[in-house]
């Protein structure tokens, strides 16, 4: 049996061409997108203004694949988790954060990640496989729906499991889809894309019409201490990612974001305040440190809030805006590095393979 393309895997001109080539106008393609992206409806029978011969052109030659919600927890702050079913059975993790001021959804690129990074939960599954756009988009509809917030400005952040610039076209794709501006119609600065930093995918990443926020997971200020924590660093360096980040074309007033997560012991001491705010002299920079969310299995320990606070204000000292990341839902391991979704692990050879990715 051949498959029937998915209508929530094309991007407008594309669904536009399919309707052209299939005798029907390519304006109906808006409606389309309104009904599945701005009113949360996956049937096509629901979609009322479309003619009946249409809808049934569309049932017959399409499909449209939804993520099935498997499994919803609900923190005590309010965060909430999603565990979502895909079409071939695997599962990822989404996570809807309220309030922050805005309302947060964090979104997965990848079932698994293939970067490893020493305190990463998700790292420990090795890349299973990349999402396509209609399933990174997808979590966004169900969330949306899930919640309620079809009226509501949200924001996205691309920081659930996976590494977003390892699958760069699907999740560009996705990135379209979410701004365009007949369907959920998304401001390119409510989404920020959080990367170790792939040095050729984020020079592509600079030369985008539609350029998300930026955040890069630096967590060390030397080669020595990174590529301990983010082994693709032994690839590519500090130096050429913030020689990166120098070239970014940002928008005035816009900022990167340098993630930092806190290890107690590791990379929390003085002195790694200091040389992290060296680091980003001249870099229109803003570092977001983030305590580190424990868990089995992770080997190291969250520092107390005093060294927290320690490493906050020596990086301010030095002229270099900083914040401290809240944890949030770390009741239900929904927090930063806690998606894992177990028996999807990969065996330990197949991981490292996957690590060993090429350029
Ligand atoms: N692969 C991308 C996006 C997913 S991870 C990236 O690395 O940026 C999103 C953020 O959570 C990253 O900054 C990551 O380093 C951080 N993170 C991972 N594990 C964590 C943990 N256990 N505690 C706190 N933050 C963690």
């Amino acid at each position: 049996m051949v498959s029937r393309p998915d209508l929530a895997e094309l991007e407008r001109p594309a669904l536009e061409t399919a309707l052209e080539a299939r005798g029907h106008e390519r304006f109906r393609a808006r409606q389309i997108f309104g009904w599945l992206y701005k009113r949360g409806v996956s049937d096509v029978a629901a979609m009322t203004d479309l003619s009946r011969e249409l809808r049934l052109t569309l049932s017959s030659d399409f499909t449209i694949a939804t993520p099935a919600l498997a499994h919803r927890d609900t923190s005590i702050d309010g965060t909430e988790k999603f565990l979502l079913k895909l079409g071939d059975g695997l599962q990822v993790e989404s996570v809807f954060i309220p309030d922050t001021p805005a309302m947060t959804f964090c979104i997965s690129t990848q079932v698994g990640c293939a970067m490893a990074c020493a305190f990463c939960l998700t790292g420990k599954m090795g890349l299973v496989r990349n999402l396509t756009a209609g399933e990174i988009v997808g979590q966004v509809r169900v969330l949306v729906h899930a919640t309620n917030l079809h009226d509501t400005p949200f924001n996205i952040v691309l920081m659930g499991m996976g590494e977003p610039l390892h699958n760069y076209n699907e999740t560009m794709k996705a990135i379209r889809i979410l701004c365009d501006q007949h369907g959920f119609a998304l401001p390119a600065r409510r989404i920020t894309l959080s990367t170790v930093g792939l040095l050729p995918q984020l020079e592509q990443l600079a030369r985008e019409p539609l350029m998300p926020n930026l955040a890069i997971s630096l967590h060390a200020p030397t080669d020595a201490q990174r590529g301990e924590l983010v082994p693709i660093n032994r690839k590519w360096g500090i130096a050429e990612i913030i020689a990166a980040c120098k070239r970014f074309p940002l928008k005035k007033r816009s900022r990167i974001t340098f993630e930092y997560v806190l290890l107690a012991g590791v990379n929390d001491r003085p002195e790694d305040a200091r040389k992290l705010a060296r680091l980003l002299q001249g870099v229109k920079a803003k570092v977001n440190v983030i305590p580190l969310n424990a868990a089995a299995g992770i080997p190291f320990e969250r520092p107390s809030d005093a060294a927290v606070d320690r490493f906050a204000k020596i990086v301010a000292e030095q002229d270099v805006t900083v914040s401290v990341r809240k944890s949030r839902g770390r009741d239900i391991r929904a927090a930063c590095g806690q998606l894992i979704v177990e028996g999807q692990k990969k065996s330990a050879g197949q991981q490292l393979a996957a690590v060993a990715f090429q350029r």
